[in-house]
């Protein structure tokens, strides 16, 4: 497994104060005409006003701690320091936190107490900070990393989303993010729309991809075997949707590189309304060892092997696993 060397300082660490302001500025001055995601809104959230998640420009904290179900090179000994911001940028019909992803569960928070957060979350021994569900409250997310910076923060920045980006918004985060995480969902426009009410996902998703993948390459993970940068790309495979996750690997294999490093998550439940609404019967059973036995299978052939597989869906069946 070819892993180059590693980054010892987070990205944050180098940028200019002049470099912070600037950014956290434009960012700021993007929630009076919001185009923070791919949804494009543009609402005035300093108003009151609310887009498709459903936020105005305060942003709440659901819950932080020191997570232990991350993938291992996030985890290591002492946990992932996760900072799960409420609301989403994405409305999926599967969500299985959606109580906190749709429905506003959590306590408003400004970027000086997200920061102390962080700050916590270091001094329990955390390998990083980890804001899930960032998108929508990236001007917050940006400006809590300079406090955190200003008051010793030490950690690699994870940016832990959806996927629905934008190019020009990701621009704004080089030199602040260490590891970008984004849950890659879907390959097929249609499936997006209807699944995750997320239009054109796909040609955003690939664009998005391209844009973290040149900011910080592929995921470099030290002799201790923890991340301290790159891309880490996710992807839920899906019942009935085994060509959407084929899809998927074949555009990081051929389009971004072999050395992608992939978690190819079998645990998919139908929460939310994919298990009381008729219309998406489909997706409304977990899949099956079948399907992921051929996702797993089609990583490989199309080169993939820096892969997080799912050890349950494994047992006894001949597969190894990074
Ligand atoms: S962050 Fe919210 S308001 Fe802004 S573009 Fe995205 S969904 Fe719309």
């Amino acid at each position: 497994m070819s892993v180059d060397a590693p980054a010892t300082t987070p990205n944050y660490q180098a940028l200019s104060d002049e470099a912070f302001e600037e950014r956290c500025t434009d960012l700021w001055e993007r929630y009076a005409d919001c185009d923070l995601c791919a949804y494009e809104c543009h609402v005035d959230r300093t108003a009151g006003q609310e887009g498709t998640c459903q936020v105005d420009d305060t942003a709440s904290v659901s819950t932080y701690f020191p997570h232990f179900g991350e993938e291992d090179c996030l985890k290591g000994h002492n946990g992932s320091g996760t900072i799960f911001l409420a609301n989403c940028n994405m409305k999926c019909v599967f969500c299985q936190n959606f109580e906190t992803g749709h429905e506003a569960e959590g306590e408003p928070a400004t970027p000086e107490e997200i920061a102390e957060m962080a700050l916590e979350l270091e001094a329990q021994g955390c390998h990083n900070i980890n804001f899930v569900s960032p998108t929508h409250h990236s001007p917050h997310l940006v400006e809590a990393v300079k406090i955190a910076t200003d008051r010793g923060l030490e950690l690699p920045i994870v940016w832990n989303c959806g996927g629905y980006e934008r190019p020009a918004i990701l621009e704004r985060l080089e030199g602040i993010v260490d590891i970008y995480m984004p849950d890659v969902k879907w390959s097929d426009d249609a499936a997006a729309a209807m699944y995750s009410k997320a239009p054109n996902y796909w040609s955003n998703v690939r664009e998005s991809l391209r844009e973290m993948h040149r900011q910080v390459g592929d995921l470099r993970i030290d002799d201790t075997g923890l991340a301290t940068g790159g891309l880490l790309v996710r992807h839920l495979v899906m019942p009935n949707h085994v060509e959407n996750a084929k899809r998927v690997l074949a555009f990081l294999a051929e389009e971004l590189s072999e050395e992608t490093v992939v978690d190819i998550m079998a645990q998919y439940q139908p929460h939310y309304k994919a298990k009381t609404e008729d219309v998406y019967a489909d997706i409304n059973r977990p899949i099956t060892e079948d399907e992921y036995d051929e996702v797993i299978e089609y990583a490989r052939d199309v080169g993939l092997e820096r892969l997080y597989l799912d050890r349950s869906m494994l047992q006894n069946r001949g597969f190894s696993w990074f």
